[in-house]
């Protein structure tokens, strides 16, 4: 299940510009600043994946790398930035929900939520969004190293109390996974993950 190679195949505008090979794919979303260029890193094991969307005038594209050859990591533009103008979440809205709704080699999306912070609104609404679309979603907890203020139990409060949340829309909620790009933390779950999901 590890990644022996990664190339950066096309940064496509909307739906209909992505690759049309029939591969598998999972979609990488989250939060900016939630650490996704840094899993990205971790699970490649790479320094710097050219993580396309972190370029400004980039951030709104769908980024397509092509894994050993044989299945997509789909990098997409992070949501929520804290000073971004009505207008650009907008675009999130149309161009990245059209994504969704319409990409059937989508396997997953791994939706990547900050595990050292309580939960957040905007997360959930996300998260509730891609459950009532029926796409399927593995939430992907981030920084689980951070132990804020030394209590070493903090991420797990956090995520208990996440899917506290959750299972009020959804008995049964997705599968998640507690990861750390600091220590590693998770990596090699996430990868084998991907593998069964992609060998159903
Ligand atoms: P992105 O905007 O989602 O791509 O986020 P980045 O990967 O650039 O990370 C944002 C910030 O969080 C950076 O300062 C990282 O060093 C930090 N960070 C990312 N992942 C982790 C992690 O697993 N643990 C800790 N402690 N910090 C992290």
């Amino acid at each position: 299940s590890q990644i022996k190679q990664i190339e950066f195949v096309k940064s496509s505008a909307r739906a209909r510009d992505c690759p049309k090979d029939h591969r598998p794919e999972f979609a990488i979303l989250g939060r900016s600043n939630v650490g996704k260029s840094s899993l990205i890193n971790a699970l490649v094991r790479k320094k710097d994946v050219a993580l396309t969307s972190k370029k400004p005038g980039k951030t709104q594209l769908i980024n397509h790398f092509l894994v050993n050859k044989s299945w997509y990591i789909v990098d997409l533009p992070g949501y929520g930035f804290a000073n971004a103008p009505e207008s650009a979440r907008m675009d999130w809205s149309s161009f990245t929900k059209g994504y969704f709704l319409n990409r059937d080699t989508l396997v997953a999306v791994l939706l990547l939520i900050d595990g050292s912070s309580p939960p957040q609104k905007i997360d959930l609404d996300c998260a509730n969004w891609l459950g009532r679309n029926n796409i399927g979603m593995t939430f992907v907890f981030t920084k689980c190293d951070k132990t804020k203020g030394g209590k070493r139990t903090r991420p797990a409060e956090n995520i208990e109390q996440f899917q506290e949340l959750i299972r009020k829309h959804y008995p049964e909620p997705p599968p998640w996974i507690m990861t750390s790009s600091v220590t590693g933390m998770g990596r090699d779950e996430l990868l084998l993950h991907m593998s069964q999901l992609r060998n159903y």
